[in-house]
């Protein structure tokens, strides 16, 4: 790999100097709220900072998604931050406002400081970086802010792989790794099952078929089902568990007609959605069941609908590939040591990127996973700078991974 590709003292000072404009970007994302499906403001809010740095062009999809591009060269390095939060819950659990960005010892607090508005902050400056010290070699750098993630984890990146006509050669997800190098998650997909029966009268239940009782019986099975789902050595295991049941009657004096339970299933590695469809089907009691997997269909803040199904495949990508080669080469040429090599507990638009898409993706961001969407969320500001170091250093050293594979024989 090219050690000269840059010069990391100069990377690390000029992303040291850059510190506060990060900080004040950063605070401005916080106090803007934004979930799912009410991004606009917010988007606007990036692209103003995406000019103000001089990205060559800023584009917003129709599905919301904003687009910031530097560089026009041959190897298409595409970066995500999503740029919706959750909500904030009981206000009264937080002991500081949620949406003012305090700044104390070091940190940022507040709702998206760490998922994910940090990950957009060191992207913004990333650009600056790169455009600054002319890092960008033969690269085209896509630095992009999704939608809707929080609600639908890869409906932003199906929309931008299939209609914004963008191939990209590697995605790089800015979620929250402790600058660590994350490289896959489990799976997950939302399953309904619905039981029929006949309804009656409840004062006299022999004459009717209750739904209720096989779907009781049913749980039981799945509770089984989940202590036989096969474990991972890297993801661990896969999970099912029932995380709702409910029926359908005319009244509470009626013994139901139907009965419906939801299903929440965690996919390692290997599983499917056929073969998680398959071991339910498989389930005693379960042989006439109607067994769905659901649709998100909300519209974005633009108004358009792009429904996908909620299956949210598992993504591993190999350490020998080459762009997790290069994101390894790229930490160990800006900081001594070596990183941590990892996965993510939760699910990102990965799903979508390389589950769905194929194109090899890597995880690199600022910020504690175990933060996000508690309370306590907050992010070290030691990391918005280094992460912006990461993202300015990354692309040409992906470029020349990727050069040198194609040489090897
Ligand atoms: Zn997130």
């Amino acid at each position: 790999m090219n050690e000269k590709a840059f010069d990391r003292e100069r990377i690390a000072r000029l992303a040291q100097a850059y510190e506060p404009d990060i900080v004040r970007f950063l605070r401005d994302l916080i106090a803007i709220p934004a979930e799912s499906g009410q991004e606009g403001p917010v988007i606007a809010r990036i692209r103003r900072e995406m000019e103000k740095v001089g990205f060559d062009e800023t584009r917003v999809d129709p599905l919301g998604n904003i687009l910031g591009r530097i560089g026009s060269g041959k190897t298409i390095v595409m970066m995500d931050s999503h740029t919706d939060t959750v909500g904030v819950g009981d206000p009264r659990e937080w002991a500081w406002d949620p949406y003012k960005g305090k700044v104390e010892d070091g940190y940022i607090y507040g709702r998206g400081a760490c998922d994910q508005r940090a990950g957009m902050a060191s992207m913004v400056y990333a650009g600056k970086l790169i455009k600054e010290l002319d890092l960008a070699g033969d690269c085209t750098i896509y630095m992009v802010g999704s939608v809707q993630e929080e609600d639908c984890d890869g409906l932003p990146w199906l929309y931008i792989l299939k209609e914004d006509g963008i191939r990209p050669d590697c995605v790089v997800i800015t979620e929250p790794t402790r600058l660590g190098i994350y490289r896959g998650h489990r799976g997950r997909m939302e399953i309904e099952v619905h039981l029929r029966g006949k309804s009656c009268h409840a004062s006299a239940p022999e004459r009717g078929d209750n739904p209720i009782y096989k779907m009781s019986r049913l749980a039981e099975e799945v509770e089984k089902l989940n202590e036989r789902l096969p474990s991972d050595p890297f993801l661990g295991k896969g999970t099912i568990a029932v995380t709702q049941i409910r029926s359908l009657s005319p009244s509470l004096c009626a013994v139901p007609g139907s009965c419906s339970a939801h299903l929440d299933r965690r996919l390692t590695a290997g599983e499917t959605r056929e073969s998680a469809v398959a071991e339910v089907r498989a389930l005693p009691g379960a042989e006439n069941a109607e067994i769905e997997i659901l649709d998100y269909d909300t519209p974005s803040y633009t108004g358009l609908r792009y429904p996908m199904q909620k299956y949210y495949p598992t993504w591993v990508i190999a350490e020998s590939h080459p762009l997790a080669r290069a994101a390894v080469a790229t930490w160990r040429a800006l900081w001594d040591g070596e990183p941590v090599v990892d996965k993510w507990t939760f699910s990102t638009n990965g799903v979508a990127s390389m589950g769905l898409m194929g194109v090899p993706t890597i995880g690199f961001g600022p910020g504690e996973e175990e933060v996000a969407h508690s309370v306590a969320e907050r992010v070290p500001i030691e990391h918005l700078v280094k992460a912006a170091m990461f993202y300015a250093a990354f692309p040409r050293m992906y470029a020349d991974a990727i050069a040198e594979a194609r040489r090897l024989p």
